[in-house]
């Protein structure tokens, strides 16, 4: 473990949120990991761990003792005919997928992003599309947690079953994930195809569109009348010889809007004109094959900001129909599109696709202010249609806000003060989002209001 180094900043990495914690540490150990819990619990100190820093606002942060996890990395164990893969918490997918790719395994859904942790990636629920995919958490097997209390817990569908399922999606509330046990499944090609067509026509069959293929998405700029549409399909064919070259086109578009965004800094309504006529052309539809993890991800290395809502599937039509209405009216533009994928519903209490098959609304915006005024505007129109905030991603909600909003939230609460009675593993972050640890007898009085208003907050912070 790296010595103690107080008051030096950790930062998201967008850059726009961040903290000087009393301790940055980085074990490499479990052993260190419990140590570090023990000490700071005898001493009443925080304590939030970090895994790659790719969340857009502060549940990562805290002013008490910040677990950098990035150095606790590893593939400990890979068993091919069971299908489960091992690996310490702050492993990125990128090193997954491709030891995973050495041994003919694949992870069977990501989302679009490599650099994560996995243990980050469990706890915010992060999620890839596929209607027959819920999110990353709902493929964890078993998992060992180091607990306030300094023991090791390890958890799966047999031991601790509902602890087990909130651990999935608990943003480090109930511990420290230490090492993670996965599914994974033999690897596979993806045939990738992509099209354009009306807006309209692609609402009006929203739930067709869904089903229509393993893996769906689809971007649309608010200005435009047409979604640009990609379906990935399981198949055998070989990859093509095409396949780096197209992957690099959707980092050169990420590059481009970036770009576009400096630009539309002085005068917004910039954005359209060269979005449509200079720098960011229409791309032809294309298909080509590729290995699965090369398919789901691309290098992303221009900095923004994104907003992201999981709403029922059936409800995310007419959601996009408002946020139409909406962003035509804020005048406000961002170069990036509006993306639209879908999911599987989850059992972990928190996790944003609770019980129901899901609509992932996201928007993301470069990062000035001017632009903020977006997702301002949009925050509403996602809660007013059932939407709940991506855990990872920028968003005002409170708990008054979510806890209507999730069926389990008692069972999460009353579990977490079990784990963590002396609210350890808590911050002014997860106070705002779950509120502070509360006894389970002052629980059973008190009592969550039966529906959440549309518009309970005004703003929506850089990622606070
Ligand atoms: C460019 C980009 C693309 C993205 N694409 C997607 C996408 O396609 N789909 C999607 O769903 N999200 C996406 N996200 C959101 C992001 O992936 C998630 O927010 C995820 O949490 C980031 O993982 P991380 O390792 O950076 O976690 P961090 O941001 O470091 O931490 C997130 C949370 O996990 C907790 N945590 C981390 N490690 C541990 C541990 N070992 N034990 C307990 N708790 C822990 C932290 O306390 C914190 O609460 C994207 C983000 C970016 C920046």
């Amino acid at each position: 473990m790296t010595a103690p180094q107080p008051g030096r900043r950790w930062q998201t990495w967008s850059g726009t949120v961040g903290c000087r914690p009393a301790q940055l540490l980085a074990p490499t150990t479990e052993d260190a990991v419990v140590a570090v819990v023990r000490a700071a619990g005898e001493r009443g100190i925080p304590v939030r761990a970090a895994g790659s820093g790719h969340s857009f606002n502060a549940l990562a942060c805290t002013d008490g003792v910040l677990l950098d996890l990035s150095r606790y990395r590893g593939v400990l164990a890979v068993n091919a005919a069971a299908g489960e893969v091992t690996v310490r918490g702050g492993t990125t997918l990128r090193e997954l997928a491709e030891v995973l790719d050495r041994r003919g395994l694949a992870l069977a859904n990501i989302g679009t992003l490599a650099e994560q942790s996995v243990a980050g990636a469990i706890s915010t629920g992060n999620h890839g599309s596929g209607l027959a995919h819920a999110p990353l958490s709902a493929q964890v097997i078993r998992l060992r947690l180091v607990t306030a209390d300094g023991r090791v817990r390890t958890l799966d569908a047999d031991h601790e079953p509902e602890v087990f399922r909130c651990a999935r999606t608990a943003l480090g509330t109930l511990g420290v994930l230490s090492t993670v046990t996965l599914r994974c499944v033999p690897q596979f090609n993806l045939r990738v195809s992509t099209r354009s067509e009306p807006l309209d026509t692609v609402l009006d069959g929203f739930t067709d569109w869904a089903a229509e293929a393993d893996h769906v998405a689809f971007s649309w700029l608010p200005w435009q009348n047409r979604a640009g549409l990609r379906a990935l399909r399981v198949t055998d064919a070989p990859r093509t010889r095409d396949a780096v070259r197209r992957r690099y086109a959707t980092t050169l578009d990420e590059v481009r809007c970036g770009l576009i965004g400096l630009a539309g800094r002085a005068d917004a309504r910039a954005v359209p004109w060269l979005k449509g006529r200079r720098l960011l052309p229409a791309r032809p539809a294309v298909e080509y094959v590729d290995a699965s993890h090369r398919v789901f991800t691309f290098p992303q290395p221009v900095k923004f900001l994104a907003l992201e809502h999981a709403l029922p599937l059936e409800a995310t039509p007419d959601a996009l129909r408002a946020l139409r209405r909406t962003l035509r009216r804020t005048g406000a533009y961002s170069p990036y599109s509006v993306l639209v994928r879908v999911g599987a519903g989850d059992d972990s209490p928190l996790s944003p696709a609770y019980g129901r098959r899901t609509g992932y609304v996201n928007l993301t915006v470069p990062r000035t202010a001017g632009q903020v005024e977006l997702l301002r505007a949009i925050e509403p129109v996602l809660r007013d249609h059932g939407g709940r905030p991506h855990w990872g991603k920028a968003h005002t909600a409170t708990v008054e806000v979510l806890a209507p909003r999730y069926p389990e939230w008692e069972l999460f609460q009353r579990i977490r003060a079990e784990l963590d009675p002396d609210g350890l593993f808590a911050s002014d972050y997860t106070d705002r989002v779950l509120g502070p640890v509360q006894p389970n007898e002052a629980r059973a009085a008190v009592t969550v209001p039966a529906q959440a208003g549309p518009h309970e907050t005004a703003a929506v912070e850089d990622g606070g």
